[in-house]
């Protein structure tokens, strides 16, 4: 994992200094930490230090090393929630077990109408995407929206209490917080829907609050007055040594919609 890890970051180093030109220029990077599978399947020990995932990055997301808290992370400060609600900021030497992170690209703007809820946000994100890219279901694109919401429900999650535990059985008992209103900003990636287990499908949201006092990742919001932005973005996944743990199709049986989603009834 380890020497897969490090020959990512050469590979993405060597990416960047290469340049690609026109493309580097339309293009931002997101780069991602582990594969979905392999953080759902159990595995919480530590991909990356905090550091090399976010730093220089516009935003990102992801989850503490032993799961211990949520992960946001906005212009180069990184928070994490742990189960008591309250942000802590990060150092770059702590590791977690699973992160994506967005860096460079051209901001677009998109209009995400008042009353706007996760179903809504999503669609105004990818109506946008129709209108200006030709392959609007292929690309990955980061997102931050700013601004006041109505009726955010924030999770969290907790170091798993028994030895392989899955995350489906961890967010089972996800610390959830409710609020009726709620003023900050929402980051995270609109990922496209098929996932082989590498990717997290769908809009996938976290969010810190202006204060810094709230955070976690983003169950049900409804947007009130927002600014929202994205980067049409390269997705740079960790390359896994074959054999090394689970495979990424591995999560391809993973309930994202129940454990990542809308919540269906207790909102
Ligand atoms: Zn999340």
């Amino acid at each position: 994992m380890h020497d897969a890890v490090l020959g990512h970051l050469r590979q993405t180093l060597h990416d960047r200094l290469a340049g690609h030109g026109s493309v580097k220029d339309r293009h931002g990077e997101v780069d991602q930490s582990r594969t979905a599978g392999r953080l759902f399947a159990g595995d919480y020990s530590t991909s990356m230090t905090a550091g090399d995932e976010f730093g220089g990055s516009r935003l990102g997301l992801g989850v503490m090393h032993d799961l211990d808290g949520e992960v946001v992370s906005l212009r180069g400060r990184t928070w994490r929630v742990p189960a008591d609600g309250v942000p802590r900021e990060v150092d770059p030497t702590e590791g977690i077990a699973f992160g994506v992170a967005a860096r460079g690209g051209r901001e677009h703007s998109v209009a995400v109408p008042a009353g706007s809820d996760m179903e809504g946000i999503r669609a105004a994100i990818d109506s946008y995407l129709q209108a200006t890219h030709e392959d609007p279901h292929e690309v990955v694109c980061a997102v931050e929206i700013e601004g006041d919401f109505v009726d955010v429900l924030l999770r969290t999650v907790a170091p798993p209490t028994r030895d392989h535990e899955s995350l489906a059985e961890v967010i089972d008992d996800e610390t959830r917080f409710h609020f009726p209103t709620w003023r900050g900003t929402l980051v995270g990636f609109r990922f496209p829907d098929d996932s082989d287990g590498q990717t997290i499908p769908g809009l996938h949201l976290h969010g810190i609050g202006q204060d810094e006092r709230t955070g976690g990742h983003v169950r049900d919001v409804t947007a009130r007055q927002v600014v929202a932005r994205i980067w049409v973005d390269e997705f740079h996944p960790v390359s896994e040594a074959p054999g090394v743990g689970v495979s990424a199709g591995s999560g391809a049986a993973v309930d994202f919609q129940r454990l990542e989603g809308p919540t269906a009834d207790d909102a």
